[in-house]
């Protein structure tokens, strides 16, 4: 058996409790980006520290991505045949907005404005048979 990893921990982090997202928030002015970069984009500043983001949010935009994407760093299945159309939204956390794809990618069943809570989904399994995970956000009802 193997066990859940994160396909990139510097952005989920799944050891605790509960996975949660990791983002940056600048020192000097506070501001928080996701994912977290080595300056900050509003002070330049270079003083960075990382913070847990909220779980829950709003779905502030979304589309429904019904073909395999071609570019990194998409690493699900690409193949036309393995493929499952899915949603790719933007989410409003307590703190920053994160893109990050959807559970629902029935169109009826987003709305904009609508309650998101975080969740992880399997990509792949990797040579030692773990479960490779990423983030993916889900209706909170
Ligand atoms: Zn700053």
């Amino acid at each position: 058996m193997g066990q859940q990893v994160s396909v990139n921990p510097f952005v989920l982090d799944i050891d605790g409790d509960e996975p949660c997202l990791v983002g940056g928030r600048c020192v000097d002015c506070g501001n928080v980006t996701f994912p977290r970069y080595a300056g900050c984009p509003k002070c330049a500043g270079s003083n960075i520290e990382p913070i847990e983001l909220g779980r829950e949010g709003t779905l502030w935009a979304w589309t429904v991505q019904g073909f395999p994407p071609k570019s990194p760093p998409y690493l699900g299945a690409n193949d036309a045949k393995d493929f499952h159309p899915f949603g790719v939204g933007y989410v409003e956390l307590p703190e920053v907005i994160v893109e990050a794809r959807l559970t629902e990618s029935e169109p009826g069943k987003l709305k904009e404005g609508m309650a998101m809570k975080l969740t992880m989904e399997s990509l792949f399994k990797d040579e030692e048979g773990n479960d490779v995970v990423t983030y993916a956000f889900a209706p909170a009802e």
